[in-house]
């Protein structure tokens, strides 16, 4: 096993930098609860070292071709697959998720974006305009210093997919990982830097709300991308609209999954299960609200109990294990909160929401049925392994109770009838809808939320329009006229 201890807090200008006067924070491996690190948080000389890096290096690096600069990327990829199994312990200290899940789902997801935007930073372009005798071409310009502020359940996927969009645009970034899971993403840079980054492109600066307000806020940066919650992206939002500055919010979501009596009910619990129990529950995308159709019922839930008591929970380093603990007290806390709400409010706890007798946060998979819409449980994001059944009868019924939501991150949909399939995702309020599966994000797929689920989208090539702005050039070759 590795050693997770960071070598420093901070990656600023191309190498770590230690400065103890910032706020300590302890990094606590969910598994036992044991402090197994601690950095400190920025302090305004940190963050001002970090946005100076940044803009010395962006023009430089904007000066490259997009080839130039793709290679690096390219070779980050490559690098982060040779090291994946260190990586995926790192991930696994970060965040207590099991090793089974880490070695296939996080530096991999990371290295494919860093493998698709390399291969797509030389094929940036704008275009050209025929307009009469005259023409307009259009200049693709990177935006200049992005922040990136991250979650803490993916946190190396979260900083690559930040970067890698960012960097291939050629802009520069200080991304601030969650307070509660800082090591992956310093592992990030390092490897950035390794395969040739230029120094000063891609800074990792730690801290709380405060350090992450103040960065959103800085006169130097031109964009900002959260993935967080619906309350920090109220707010992050708000101070970025001070300055104009462009953002991408990846926030939360209590997203419907829909299964017809004629699902394929082996693979409708397997949906069930990916939308709700990978990663212990801590999925921004998850389909929480399970909408299960009258006649299916009775055998999809003797089903998922059945499935559920075959989950291994236990040691995440142990590969054998499928389901590890919650990222911190405070997540747990939370789940039970809401556990304790579903319960006094009538709902039935068939299985599962009980702590393990053992040090660390650990809370196993919970199932309610007799769920109602208007419940807690059916409406708040949970962030926890939570799943709520709930019974229909109609398709009209069910899409209307789907996207009674303020929120419309994902959705999705287990049946056979396919024009019903897609009669459904179309009207489905969600930026990604699923069919006969949940939960898939690969690189290829725009990933982003509708409503209140965020703006704008994370991967794909739609990525590239939120890295990048136009500039039109209108060039006259027909005789240039004026009034006087
Ligand atoms: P959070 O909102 O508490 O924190 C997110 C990040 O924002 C952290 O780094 C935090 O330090 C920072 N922050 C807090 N206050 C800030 C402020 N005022 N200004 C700037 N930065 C601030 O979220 P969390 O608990 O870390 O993560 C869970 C949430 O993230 C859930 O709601 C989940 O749905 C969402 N999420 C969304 C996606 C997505 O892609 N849509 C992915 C993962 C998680």
């Amino acid at each position: 096993m590795i050693d997770p201890k960071p070598t420093a807090s901070h990656f600023i200008n191309g190498a770590y930098i230690e400065d103890k006067t910032g706020t300590p924070i302890d990094v606590i491996y969910p598994a036992t609860g044991e402090v197994i690190g601690r950095v400190h948080s920025a302090t305004p000389q940190i963050l001002q070292a970090a946005l100076a890096a940044a803009k010395a290096a962006q023009p430089i690096w904007a000066a490259m071709t997009g080839t130039e600069r793709g290679r690096i990327l390219r070779r980050a990829a490559d690098m982060m697959r040779a090291h994946n199994r260190s990586l995926s312990e790192l991930e696994t200290y970060d965040t207590g998720k099991p090793l089974q899940e880490t070695l296939v789902a996080d530096a991999t997801s990371a290295a494919d974006a860093l493998e698709y935007f390399g291969g797509l930073a030389g094929s940036l372009t704008g275009e050209h305009v025929q307009f009469g005798e005259d023409f307009i071409y259009t200049i693709r310009e990177p935006l200049g210093i992005c922040v990136g502020i991250g979650a803490w359940n993916y946190p190396t996927q979260i900083a690559a997919w930040k970067a890698a969009p960012a960097l291939a645009c050629g802009n520069a970034m200080v991304f601030k990982p969650s307070e509660t899971t800082p090591l992956c993403a310093l592992k990030v840079a390092e490897i950035l830097h390794e395969a040739g980054l230029p120094a000063g492109l891609y800074n990792v600066v730690q801290g709380l709300g405060d350090v992450g307000a103040a960065l959103v806020s800085d006169p130097l940066v031109d964009k900002v991308s959260l993935t967080g919650s619906l309350p920090t992206g109220r707010k992050v939002y708000a101070a970025a609209a001070e300055g104009m500055r462009h953002v991408t919010m990846e926030l939360g979501g209590k997203s419907p999954l829909i299964i017809f009596d004629d699902a394929e009910l082996e693979a409708a619990v397997s949906g069930a299960i990916l939308a709700n129990f990978y990663s212990s529950g801590q999925i921004c995308s998850n389909g929480t609200r399970v909408f299960v159709q009258k006649g299916i019922k009775p055998a999809f839930l003797k089903r998922l109990a059945e499935r559920l008591g075959t989950a291994v929970v236990g040691d995440p380093m142990d590969e054998e294990t499928n389901f590890g603990p919650m990222v911190s007290e405070r997540q747990r806390d939370i789940a039970e909160g809401f556990i304790a709400k579903g319960k006094a409010e009538g709902a039935q706890l068939v299985c599962g929401g009980t702590r393990l007798e053992r040090p660390g946060f650990w809370l196993t998979p919970a199932v309610f049925t007799d769920v109602t819409d208007d419940m807690t449980i059916a409406r708040e994001e949970i962030f926890g392994p939570v799943l709520s059944v709930l019974e229909f009868d109609t398709e009209a019924e069910v899409l209307a109770r789907a996207n009674d939501t303020d929120y419309g991150l994902a959705a999705g949909v287990f049946t056979q009838n396919l024009p019903r399939a897609h009669r459904m995702v179309k009207a489905l309020e969600a930026g990604t809808c699923y069919i006969n599966t949940y939960n898939d994000a690969p690189v290829e797929a725009p990933f982003g939320g509708v409503k209140l689920s965020g703006v704008g989208r994370e991967n794909s090539k739609a990525a590239i329009n939120h890295y990048s702005q136009l500039k039109s050039v209108y060039v006259r070759l027909s005789p240039l006229e004026s009034p006087y």
